[in-house]
């Protein structure tokens, strides 16, 4: 089988599955707080229908799967899932991204099916600050999650922090702290505008030039690393000395699409090329049909668009597409 790639010749590698868009929180920067409708329960693919899915993405030489959703710790039986990706030849990488509330019951049996690692969110450390950008769960819990991953040998541990104007870029340096002592590694990311969030992200995008400005200005002496930690578009730096280290995640300020590896199947069987646009083939009619499913593959390489433009957004360009209509937690980020 052919590998992956699209026009602007880029090799696919990666297919990030979501599992579900439920979540047992409400996220500023994601979901709305109230009203969020709900893909009904037998519109998802079940799990052996998405390892179907993955079977053929793994003939066409995608070696890592992330599972994601909303929240994917809250549907049931995970680790079912992880150890079909795990089965299947050429798989080399299995990794979850998850809010970590539910993390501490399910680290050790996730890692006993074939999970290797996870990224946790983690915006804040402060618990009233939480509530304000999770507007729900508990942020002792979140801990508790990220200790039961140390445990069970999942490696290496990743949190995910959304840099929000006026919210939590006063907390820049506490995290860069943490990844100092701690053998952890902080990804900032930039708050994408994704599903029509346009005042929200107006009101709270950063830029994350500030990440390296807060540094100089703390005194952290920093050393870019070599390569990325994982699969992932981060700018990678350490402070000298440091237990763990750091990464950038500018899709807005610097974008990364010329590089991009990256495929993504929504839990109602949909294969997105690209995040931000409304551009997405449903794999439901070629279930059954190996044929059928790698067509649908090479359509994503041929309908994948050169980049996003979520600049063109900030600066009030015109876009030359239709942004997608799916909030970040329908699509799995
Ligand atoms: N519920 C899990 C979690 O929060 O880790 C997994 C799904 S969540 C959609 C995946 C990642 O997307 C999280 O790290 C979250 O912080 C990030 N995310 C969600 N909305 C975002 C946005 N508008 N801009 C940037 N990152 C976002
Ligand atoms: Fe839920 Fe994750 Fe979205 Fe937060 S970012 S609302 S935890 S899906």
């Amino acid at each position: 089988m052919p590998d992956l790639i699209d026009r602007f010749q880029r090799k696919h590698t990666y297919l990030r599955i979501s599992v579900t868009d439920r979540c047992n929180l409400r996220c500023l920067y994601c979901m709305p707080e109230e009203g969020m409708v709900f893909m009904e329960q037998h519109k998802l693919l079940s799990y052996s229908q998405i390892i179907e899915v993955a079977a053929t993405a793994a003939k066409f030489g995608i070696r890592k799967f992330r599972i994601t959703g909303g929240e994917p710790l809250v549907r049931p039986g995970l680790e079912e899932l992880i150890a079909g990706l795990s089965a299947l030849s050429g798989v080399e990488d299995i990794s979850l991204t998850t809010n970590g509330l539910l993390l501490a019951s399910q680290a050790e049996k996730l890692k006993q099916a074939g999970l290797k690692r996870v990224n946790i969110s983690l915006d804040t450390m402060d618990a009233a600050r939480f509530q304000f950008i999770a507007r729900r769960g508990n942020l002792d819990k979140v801990w508790e999650g990220i200790e039961a991953a140390v445990q069970a040998g999942l490696h290496p541990i990743k949190l995910n922090c959304v840099l929000l104007k006026g919210v939590n870029e006063d907390e820049i340096g506490r995290f860069l702290k943490l990844s100092m002592e701690q053998p952890l590694h902080i990804r900032f990311i930039e708050y994408m505008p994704i599903g029509h969030d346009d005042d929200g992200w107006r009101k709270h995008y950063l830029p994350l030039s500030r990440v390296l400005e807060e540094a100089a200005k703390l005194g952290f002496p920093l050393e870019q690393e070599e390569g990325p930690v994982g699969s992932g578009p981060s700018e990678n730096w350490r402070i000298a000395g440091g237990k763990g280290s750091f990464g950038l995640i500018h899709p807005i300020s610097e974008h990364f699409c010329k590089s991009c590896n990256r495929l993504r199947l929504t839990a109602d069987g949909h294969i997105k090329p690209c995040l931000y646009w409304v551009d997405e083939l449903n794999v439901k009619p070629a279930l059954g049909s190996s044929e059928a499913m790698e067509q649908i593959f090479q359509k994503a390489m041929e309908i994948k668009p050169e980049n996003h433009e979520m600049a063109a957004l900030l600066a009030g360009d015109k876009q030359s597409h239709v942004p997608t209509e799916r909030r970040m937690s329908q699509i799995g980020g």
